[in-house]
């Protein structure tokens, strides 16, 4: 065994080594679309082995790579950190101030894509594997690093895979998602329907011949609303994180100036929005088909399915000619009981560093590979500095903040893992 503090300081004087495997990760692009993991998954599997670490490597499907890394130890836990080696593509070169492969280091920040979302991270968790190994596995248990390749695009090749194979083997997982200075434990769901209306088309001189499918489509859709009045019925749990993430929401609401109350009111209620909206052939034709995207968020503790019938059922009740619809596809809401014993352990370590004297749970409507772990009942937090930029131009991370992650899976792990032995 190991004091805690001796394992922070073995991980701390890692700090060029974790500088430099972000920056290595940062300049391999790995953009989704198009998802191609081999370069990347090379180097890492690369990484292990030069670390005599074991490591694992799937690839369901060409190019979308998952890696299993095992540090073993003597104990009966496992803890997992699960990491997504995609990054969204970087867009329009002008609109960055640096090259966003480069990888620069600038003011103690690094710059690039991924490099919050979610690189650095991934590095702390390999470095960490790396010191246990050196180390001779100083902790009564098992550290492993999960790293998969599509998150941005859903997930289905990599954890939500992994996951339904029982190749995560674990007994709680970090995810290495941005939670700021706190921790991550619940996310809403997302249920994508298009709406499609049929109408009759007709010479625009003489419209009362035809069905416009258009306009009749545009007047359904501020009924949609009614989706937002719904008061579901929510876990004691959920009500409990949003109680609990109410400082979150301050904080974002003083930031964009809109009051926090619709923020708390979104994270319990079903919201609407229309993406997209298209119809009609021709100016001068009356259109004869209209198609409307949706993007319905909805709360931890419902199902997509719930969702759907309660849309269809306000479908009906309208009765619409000509009306049909189709779910898109359906990601499921997260939520994690704060009372977890690895949220606990995480609130403890937390403190413990100095990182949040107070931490609060973020609840996002964004989702995040959570939810496929959550379905194989496996318990698990984010944990990890946010860093600034995740999706839109100019993404970094503090130099900082990649030391102080590491330390904080170091503190995460050595607690979870030593508590499994009852210590
Ligand atoms: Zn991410």
């Amino acid at each position: 065994m190991i004091e805690k503090q001796e394992l922070l300081a073995a991980v701390k004087a890692r700090r060029d080594e974790l500088v430099k495997l972000t920056q290595t990760l940062v300049r391999m692009k790995t953009e989704n679309p198009p998802c191609d993991m081999r370069e990347i998954a090379d180097f890492a599997e690369g990484y292990f082995h030069d670390a005599g670490i074991p490591v694992q490597r799937y690839e369901p499907v060409p190019g979308l790579i998952s890696l299993v890394a095992t540090v073993e130890g003597q104990g009966p836990r496992t803890l997992a950190f699960n990491g997504h080696l995609d990054v969204v593509p970087a867009g329009n070169r002008s609109t960055w101030r640096v090259d966003p492969y480069a990888a620069e280091i600038i003011d103690g920040k690094l710059w690039g894509r991924g490099s919050a979302d979610m690189k650095s991270k991934i590095a702390a968790a390999m470095v960490l594997a790396r010191v246990l190994k050196e180390l001779g596995m100083p902790l009564p248990g098992v550290w492993k690093v999960v790293l998969v390749p599509d998150e941005e695009t859903g997930g289905e090749h990599g954890t939500k895979w992994l996951v339904e194979q029982n190749l995560i083997r674990a007994d709680a997982v970090i995810v290495g998602e941005g939670a700021g200075r706190h921790y991550g434990v619940a996310n809403k769901g997302s249920l994508g329907v298009d709406l499609k209306l049929t109408g009759r088309s007709a010479h625009a001189a003489r419209p009362f011949e035809g069905d416009n499918a258009v306009e009749r489509l545009a007047a359904l859709l501020p009924r949609l609303r009614d989706l937002e009045a719904w008061e579901p019925n929510l876990p004691a749990e959920v009500k409990q994180i949003i109680e609990l993430s109410r400082p979150f929401h301050e904080e974002n609401a003083r930031k964009r100036n809109v009051p926090v109350e619709l923020y708390l009111w979104s994270l319990s209620h079903t919201t609407v929005n229309i993406g997209m909206f298209r119809g009609g052939t021709k100016r001068n034709v009356v259109a004869d088909t209209a198609v409307a995207e949706l993007d319905l968020r909805y709360p931890p503790g419902l199902t997509g399915e719930q969702v759907r019938s309660r849309l269809e059922k306000l479908l009906q009740d309208l009765a619409i000619p000509g009306l049909t619809m189709e779910v898109a596809f359906d990601f499921e809401p997260f939520y994690q009981d704060v009372k977890a014993e690895i949220v606990q352990v995480s609130i403890k370590a937390l403190r413990d560093l100095d990182i949040c004297a107070d931490p609060y749970p973020v609840f996002k409507g964004s989702f995040n590979d959570c939810r496929h772990l959550q379905r194989a009942g496996i318990p698990s937090v984010v944990l990890g500095h946010d860093g600034s930029g995740g999706h839109v131009p100019n993404e970094h991370f503090g130099v900082e903040e990649i030391v102080q992650t590491a330390c904080l899976y170091a503190a995460v792990a050595f607690e979870f893992l030593r508590k499994g032995v009852g210590g």
